[in-house]
């Protein structure tokens, strides 16, 4: 499973400053997809060449200084549901408050790694002030500055040793991994009790896999393939969902570790800002996407005229990226759930496909030359060759100039349109790199 790391503390402690310098390194290559939000409570760190995702539970409270107790409570049991390290952030020039004790409190009771980050230790002093936290009965603080950077690379450090010691992250398998995601209520449980039936009860864990395996192996309409439980499946019933955004937080391990992600939308309700979040998630991770309308039962008067209006406003919202299947049924009376697996099945392949070369050449060429990037300034850029990158994650590929700076983003996405309709990558993004020859 891939890793995760969460941050909690009461408002103002730094919590955000702190969430962006530790992902600021990635933030700056990652281009940000239009009609997002939330991006900064969400991202990925890069140190001594390991990779984990850092959330910020909090940035998704409301900030203000009369938080309710409650929900820090929410705050605190979502991380320590979801992540496999802590990072409890206390402000040094506060010393320790009673939201602090409490928080203390309830990290101490949940066995996971916890670190104390002793936060706004901008220099020496407040840096031996910091020794005050051990008291919080979590070990040794970290002093950082998350203004200036000092002390965040000791934390870095750190944080690596307790996720190794968590046991190593395993891709295991060639199998698609499915993912169901939506927000609360959109029918995942429907949908996935309307798919696998009592079946759900057999659970095969892939073997070798440290920690509490999300993945069930399935054998089931001539195909091979593991569905990841999110926990608000397997914890239905039990557990408060919490606030409705919360929904976000949990879908980050689920997507993280699936090659295909099957996002759920509410027919009656079409898509809100919840559903561009996930959308969002699932686009950052470059996963493979098939969107499948539920509850289409529920809409009167369904005309295929009806049907290519919500299809059309599904891809106005999610664009740039537009090529996905779009799937109207229902779980609940388990319509078109078969088309569903199929989609996603497609989209597997889709996003595994090797082209030849040779196949690259010839179509694409003769389309560069009859369309060819426009000149800059009196300079002819002139694509000799493409090839696509062997072990990637999603196809990639390269195309072979004299001048790879002058290409700009109009014609690249010409490019990947181009490629779009002559080759099946429905479902999955894509990379275009350009380089010098
Ligand atoms: P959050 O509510 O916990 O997310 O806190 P923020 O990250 O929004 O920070 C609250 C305030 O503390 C802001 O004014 C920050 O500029 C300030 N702050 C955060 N980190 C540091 C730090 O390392 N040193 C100092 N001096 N101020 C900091
Ligand atoms: P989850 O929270 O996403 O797992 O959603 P559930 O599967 O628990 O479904 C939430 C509610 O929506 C339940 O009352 C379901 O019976 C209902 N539901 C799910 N799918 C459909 C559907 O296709 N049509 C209708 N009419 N109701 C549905």
């Amino acid at each position: 499973m891939k890793k995760l790391v969460a941050i909690v503390g009461r408002p103002n402690v730094g919590k955000s400053t702190l969430f962006n310098r530790l992902t600021q390194s990635r933030q700056a290559i990652v281009t940000e997809i239009a009609g997002t939000t939330r991006d900064r409570q969400y991202g990925k760190v890069f140190w001594n060449g390991r990779e984990f995702s850092l959330v910020d539970t909090g940035g998704w409270i409301v900030n203000s200084d009369d938080i309710l107790e409650d929900e820090i409570n929410k705050q605190v049991n979502i991380a320590v549901e979801e992540a496999d390290v802590i990072l409890f952030v206390v402000d040094v020039r506060n010393g320790i408050t009673d939201l602090d004790t409490e928080i203390a409190n309830m990290l101490r009771r949940s066995n996971k790694p916890v670190v104390v980050v002793s936060n706004k230790a901008d220099n020496f002093e407040f840096g031996y002030q910091s020794a005050e936290f051990y008291a919080l009965g979590l070990g040794d603080p970290f002093s950082v500055s998350s203004i200036n950077g000092s002390g965040t690379g000791d934390l870095l450090d750190h944080i690596l040793t307790l996720l190794e010691e968590g046991g190593e992250e395993e891709d295991v398998t060639d199998i698609p991994k499915i993912a169901v995601v939506g927000r609360p209520n959109v029918g995942k449980s429907s949908f996935v009790n309307a798919l696998i039936g009592e079946e759900r009860n057999i659970v095969t864990h892939i073997a070798g896999t440290t920690r509490d395996s999300i993945y069930t192996r399935y054998n089931k309409f001539g195909m091979d393939f593991y569905l990841i439980d999110t926990a608000g499946i397997r914890k239905k019933g039990k557990v408060n969902e919490g606030p409705e955004y919360f929904s976000v937080i949990r879908s980050i391990r689920v997507i993280e570790n699936a090659d295909v992600c099957i996002l759920m939308i509410d027919a009656e309700r079409g898509i809100e800002s919840q559903d561009l979040s996930i959308f969002s998630l699932i686009q950052k991770n470059k996963k493979g996407l098939v969107v499948f309308v539920n509850k289409w039962d529920l809409i009167e008067e369904k005309d295929s005229k009806l049907h290519k209006e919500y299809e059309n406003a599904i891809r106005q919202r999610l664009a740039p990226f537009t090529d996905f299947p779009v799937i109207f049924g229902s779980a609940l009376s388990k319509q078109r759930l078969l088309k569903v697996m199929e989609a996603s099945k497609e989209v597997y392949r889709n996003r595994k496909q090797k082209i030849p070369t040779a196949k690259l050449n010839e179509v694409l060429l003769p389309i560069i030359e009859r369309t060819p990037p426009p000149s800059n300034k009196g300079k002819y850029i002139k694509i000799k060759y493409i090839t696509q990158l062997p072990n990637t994650q999603i196809p990639s590929f390269v195309f072979f100039c004299n001048l790879p700076q002058w290409v700009k983003e109009p014609y690249k996405r010409f490019l990947e349109n181009q490629m779009r309709e002559n080759w099946n990558l429905t479902g999955t993004p894509i990379h275009l790199f350009f380089r010098e020859k």
